[in-house]
């Protein structure tokens, strides 16, 4: 019978190094998507065992995890039985089943980042009303729970006014915009009704979509990620460049407002701040996640410690590493499903097939079982010595420079 093993004390000391990898603790992952995957890329390199919980059995993180356990993260049962073969818990996705993990924090099992933080931040709505208690810059925003609420929201802060379900958004799914009153009732219904939960949001002008990844140690030290800038395609991020072209205030702003978003939550970890840039330079949080994050995939090759190996850092307690770039500048490119099926594939092929040939880029393939619409299926990292040259790269890649016209 397996049982909870007792914590250990998880930081590296000088008189104390491990026999084996650089930390001995198991880090068990909840979900093993292509976060999870990276997790495991970078723990490899380090010796760290990572085990992953996804009920796909080809799941991303399948190939390269030390174990994975086929189940669900959002399953009680399972997730205990998962925590007794870990020593240390953390997720790659916030959509799993936080009463059992506040159970086990009761019974002892360390989970990083804290259960509470997890409870705060799948529901975006809960998330929303905790930072503007922690003074946090958001847009407005408002529950609604009936068509009159809708209209009265509408009203309020004006359209176009955007409509969110609370829980389980993902890639936009989840959002849904009125650009009028009429148009209500069909965003809701699009949403799935009242009953998901929905809450509105009032419209953020923003003319720029930053972000910033923080990393918070055991011993509670904070380091930030430089800013960057995120550009979505409906609603899904598409392209990341690093570092954002912003004003030396601006980037001091949206830093300070993401290491507050993050101090208030409990736990080690990386943690992803989304935030909106409006024409008069106001920062505002649009959300937070409490794990790597598609903005800081870039990190991999452009920073001297990856999102990922910071993360492991922090959940096991190693020293938290420079977080800084190594080179000028990185395009971080989302290889999106095109297409279904082989289309799909054969489009994405194209691409990779000229990546292969530009300098300073990198292709990451996540080996997804399926193709699919709109679905992150990989990722493609150029870096190089200047924010120009790395934009002429990504546009002879898709070719935009005029030469191929393919
Ligand atoms: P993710 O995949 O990042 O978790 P999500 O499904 O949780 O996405 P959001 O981050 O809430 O969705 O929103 C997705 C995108 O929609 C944002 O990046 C932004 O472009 C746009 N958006 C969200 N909220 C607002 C708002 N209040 N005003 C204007 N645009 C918004
Ligand atoms: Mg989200
Ligand atoms: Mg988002």
């Amino acid at each position: 019978v397996l049982s909870c093993r007792a914590l250990p004390d998880t930081s590296l000391r000088k008189d104390d190094i491990p026999v084996h990898g650089l930390s001995e603790t198991i880090v068990g992952v909840l979900g093993g998507g292509q976060l999870g995957r990276m997790l495991c890329q970078a723990a490899s390199q380090m010796a760290i065992k990572v085990m992953v919980l996804d009920p796909q059995e080809n799941c991303p993180a399948n190939a390269l995890a030390y174990d994975h356990m086929v189940g669900s993260f959002d399953d009680s049962a399972t997730v205990e039985e998962f925590a007794k073969r870990c020593e240390v818990l953390t997720v790659e996705i916030e959509h799993v089943d936080v009463a059992t993990l506040e159970k086990l924090e009761q019974q002892g099992v360390d989970c990083e980042p804290k259960a509470s933080t997890i409870r705060i931040i799948q529901d975006k709505y809960l998330q929303k009303v905790h930072f503007s208690r922690h003074g946090i810059p958001l847009p407005e925003f408002t529950q609604i729970d009936d068509l009159e609420g809708a209209k009265r929201a509408g009203k309020l802060f004006g359209y176009p006014l955007m409509i969110k379900s609370k829980r389980l958004a993902y890639d936009g799914r989840g959002n849904a915009v009125a650009k009028r009153e009429d148009e209500l009732s069909t965003a809701v219904s699009a949403l799935g009704g009242f009953d998901r939960g929905l809450y509105v949001e009032k419209w953020a002008p923003f003319v720029k979509e930053l972000a910033v990844i923080v990393a918070r140690g055991r011993d509670g030290s904070i380091l930030c990620y430089p800013v960057v800038e995120t550009i979505h395609r409906e609603n899904i991020c598409h392209i990341v460049k690093a570092p954002a072209n912003v004003s030396w205030k601006i980037r001091k702003l949206a830093t300070e407002v993401a290491y507050k978003a993050v101090s208030s939550l409990e736990g080690a970890g990386v943690f992803a701040v989304e935030l909106f840039m409006t024409e008069d330079g106001q920062i505002l949080l649009n959300e937070v996640a409490p794990r790597p994050h598609n903005s800081g995939h870039h990190t991999i090759e452009s920073c001297y410690t990856s999102q990922f190996e910071q993360h492991l850092r922090a959940v096991v307690g190693l020293p938290l590493g420079d977080p800084s770039m190594k080179t000028p500048a990185a395009i971080m490119y989302n290889l999106l499903g095109e297409d279904e099926g082989d289309r799909g594939f054969h489009l994405a092929h194209q691409l990779i097939g000229r990546a292969l040939s530009i300098p300073g880029a990198t292709v990451h393939w996540y080996d997804k079982p399926e193709m699919r619409k709109q679905r992150k299926m990989g990722h493609i990292t150029i870096v190089g010595p200047s924010m120009s040259d790395v934009e002429r790269r990504l546009d002879s890649m898709l070719c935009k420079d005029g030469y191929d016209s393919q």
